[in-house]
């Protein structure tokens, strides 16, 4: 049975290469599933019998389409927006939307893709989605943002619902963003569909503790993973990279759980504060401000800026928390990190580290919290946001908080779980992923050839 699962596995993958050939990230968030499937295909061929793998490989729907909007000049742009709903076997296709000129289809469907195992992890009823624009928001004004993202949701809001898809925020897109697209979409459907969208504002219907939970989540994951070695974030020394909506509230439970955080990035360079990162001075540069965090060091002489934000690596540390994109990571950054001692990565970005990175930093035995398990504290609590607008309430920020906490100690331990299952103990790369797909596969078979 191992023989005829890794054949089948190996047929399906192929198959992927040659109908998404130059669509790298895409093939590369597969080969990282597919690999550590082999041993749910042979303990259950039911699954290869049903194709349950050629299907999850192949969205449901993928929308590309012209978003048309005016500059300050009163020039007209146009970009690309995109949706992949990829797997709605659990749920409403669910998952955020990215605006960064990198975006493409291969990007949107790698990160769908990842999507629909994470979701699943959370425990909660969503599926899989994504989307996006190659929209740059550097240096557009509130105006310039406001006009793109209407129009995006011009487009964007014959395909959505809270029944069917439900975007939230990604890269370049936060609460305004979404305030934005709220309103636009409220103006055209004419009703107050409160659930269509994650990651609103407070004042009309976003959940508390929405902005925190992906950063919390993470610094949650981690702490699992260090108490189950006897370790702790008291007196640890952590690098953050990044320093959107992520890496901030990670940064700060990190604090709060004692650890010193000497180091964050944006995508020109890093700071190093030996003294420790002061947080509500990143907050305030980034989130309000929206300037580079050079800027720290004008507030903060202790510190060094340094161009370059990959070079974030070097810096030596117990706790590595990746929060800035994808492929951040790489095999030397890796050999790095290892040989500087680093004890645990938790990774807030999606897909931040390399294929050879983390099978480095398994072999050499640190503990390693993959995005799917360790990120999706976001979207978990993204899904209570809907919960608490289906049933109009709101929650408390402690309430909603316990709950992220539960549900990140649940990925946890179905992870290890799972691993331990199928034979490759406290491998959560692999945990994460058989359990995450079981959930999925088994739903997909019970609804038949769909
Ligand atoms: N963009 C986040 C993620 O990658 C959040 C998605 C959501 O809340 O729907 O999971």
């Amino acid at each position: 049975n191992d023989v005829k699962a890794k054949n089948y596995i190996e047929e399906v993958y192929k198959g992927v290469l040659e109908r998404n050939g130059h669509q790298y990230e895409f093939q590369q968030a597969v080969k990282e599933i597919v690999e550590s499937l082999t041993p749910v295909f042979a303990k259950d061929p039911k699954y290869m019998e049903a194709g349950i793998l050629e299907r999850l490989v192949e969205p449901e729907r993928l929308i590309s389409f012209r978003v048309p909007w005016v500059d300050d000049q009163g020039k007209v742009r146009v970009n690309r927006g995109y949706r992949v709903q990829f797997n709605s076997a659990i749920g409403p296709y669910k998952g955020g939307l990215r605006f960064h000129p990198s975006v493409n289809e291969s990007i949107i469907k790698f990160l769908g893709f990842e999507q629909i195992f994470k979701n699943s992890l959370t425990g909660q009823p969503i599926g899989g989605g994504k989307g996006g624009s190659d929209f740059d928001p550097k240096g557009k004004s509130d105006g310039e943002v406001m006009r793109f993202t209407q129009s995006f949701m011009t487009e964007l809001s014959k395909y959505i619902g809270p029944d069917t898809d439900v975007p939230a925020g990604d890269i370049g897109v936060g609460g305004r963003e979404i305030g934005y697209m709220f309103g636009q979409y409220k103006k055209i459907r004419g009703g107050f569909e409160a659930g269509v969208l994650t990651g609103k504002g407070v004042l009309y219907g976003g959940s508390l503790a929405r902005p925190e939970a992906t950063g919390y989540g993470t610094v949650y994951f981690v702490h699992e993973m260090l108490q189950s070695k006897g370790l702790s974030y008291e007196g640890s020394t952590v690098v953050v990279s990044g320093s959107g909506n992520v890496a901030i509230y990670a940064m700060q439970k990190a604090k709060q759980f004692g650890a010193k955080v000497v180091a964050c990035s944006d995508s020109n360079g890093y700071i190093y504060d030996p003294t420790g990162i002061k947080v509500e001075t990143v907050q305030q540069l980034k989130e309000v401000e929206r300037r580079r965090i050079s800027d720290y060091v004008q507030f903060h002489p202790e510190a060094t800026y340094h161009e370059g934000c990959s070079n974030i690596w070097t810096i030596p540390c117990d706790i590595a928390l990746p929060c800035a994109t994808q492929n951040e990571i790489d095999l030397d950054a890796a050999k790095t990190l290892i040989s500087n001692g680093v004890k645990a990565i938790g990774e807030g970005a999606n897909m931040p580290s390399t294929l050879d990175a983390i099978d480095l930093f398994l072999d050499a035995g640190v503990l390693f919290g993959p995005a799917k398990a360790a990120n999706a504290g976001g979207v978990a609590v993204s899904a209570l946001e809907m919960a608490q607008n289906s049933s109009r309430q709101s929650w408390s920020f402690e309430e909603v908080d316990a709950k992220l906490h539960d549900i990140m100690r649940n990925i946890y331990q179905n992870s290890m779980l799972a691993a331990e299952e199928y034979g490759h103990p406290n491998n959560l790369v692999v945990g994460a992923n058989i359990a995450g797909f079981k959930k999925v596969a088994d739903a997909m078979l019970a609804q038949g050839l769909i």
